[in-house]
């Protein structure tokens, strides 16, 4: 079986701290249990050139560029368009495939809407521009998310960690998105998840960890690495009535269509 994890970061401070041999040493376990590539997501300009810095250290890692909506909340407005224009010169990398990962998070208390419309707004920009597809950070923000989707016809991208109904699907999916499904899809209790994971259509389904965030059941506490993707893929393929092995195929497949990766590059290509 060849995994593709589609959403990472390594580069986190968790990896160090918790493998003696650091994310060298994650990233060995996850090619022991079969993955071939990884998408090192990027949330700020530090993790952004962290994550590029990755892509260079492995042919079968690769990165994206941007600012999260909350990383994007902190700086004078000054100082976050001098970082984006460093995003844009970034995004020229040839193993960046994507603007992200970008987009809305309402979830804490000082939320400043206002900034993150401007980040966001900016970096479909950056987009546009590059050619580039996006990844997308969408938390307690569907509807606005939605908004923005739909008013740039012209950008493709997909929706990280999908959160959204199964109701929502066909018209994200009409309009040229993916949908990608972390560890939230295992929990037993998480209907949701499952249900938008049978209704998304075989050629825009990716799988993801998140690692070192969102770790699938029974690993649930742990450090999330790629080799618990497995788990994950188990339970996309319960929910669609296919194999772990044909869920990893699609979500390889389709991973490689969407970021336009080289197979050549993969690992054990
Ligand atoms: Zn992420």
């Amino acid at each position: 079986m060849r995994i593709f994890d589609s959403h990472a970061h390594y580069d986190d401070g968790r990896f160090e701290a918790e493998f003696e041999g650091g994310y060298h040493e994650a990233i060995e376990l996850s090619l022991r249990a079969g993955v071939c590539g990884i998408v090192n997501a990027g949330s700020s300009l530090r993790t952004t050139l962290s994550s590029v810095r990755l892509a260079e250290e492995y042919s079968f890692v690769y990165a994206t560029a941007g600012i999260h909506p909350n990383d994007s909340q902190y700086v004078s407005l000054r100082e976050l368009d001098s970082q984006l224009r460093q995003i844009e010169a970034l995004a020229a990398h040839d193993k960046v495939k994507a603007i992200g990962e970008i987009g809305l998070d309402y979830h804490y208390d000082d939320t400043d809407k206002e900034r993150q419309f401007y980040a966001f707004g900016a970096q479909l920009e950056i987009a546009a521009r590059t050619g580039l597809p996006v990844v997308i950070h969408s938390r307690d923000a569907f509807a606005d998310t939605l908004d923005f989707i739909f008013s740039n016809p012209g950008i493709k991208g997909v929706l990280h960690s999908y959160s959204g109904s199964a109701e929502d699907v066909p018209r994200i999916a009409k309009a040229g998105w993916y949908f990608s499904f972390s560890g939230p899809v295992t929990y037993k209790n998480a209907v949701r998840p499952k249900l938008a994971a049978a209704a998304v259509p075989a050629d825009r389904i990716l799988a993801e960890t998140d690692a070192p965030y969102l770790p699938p059941v029974p690993h649930r506490g742990e450090i999330n690495c790629s080799a618990f993707l497995p788990h994950t893929l188990a339970s996309i393929g319960e929910a669609r009535g296919i194999s772990t092995e044909e869920a990893a195929e699609i979500t390889l497949r389709n991973a490689i269509e969407f970021y336009r990766i080289d197979p050549n590059t993969l690992y054990n290509a």
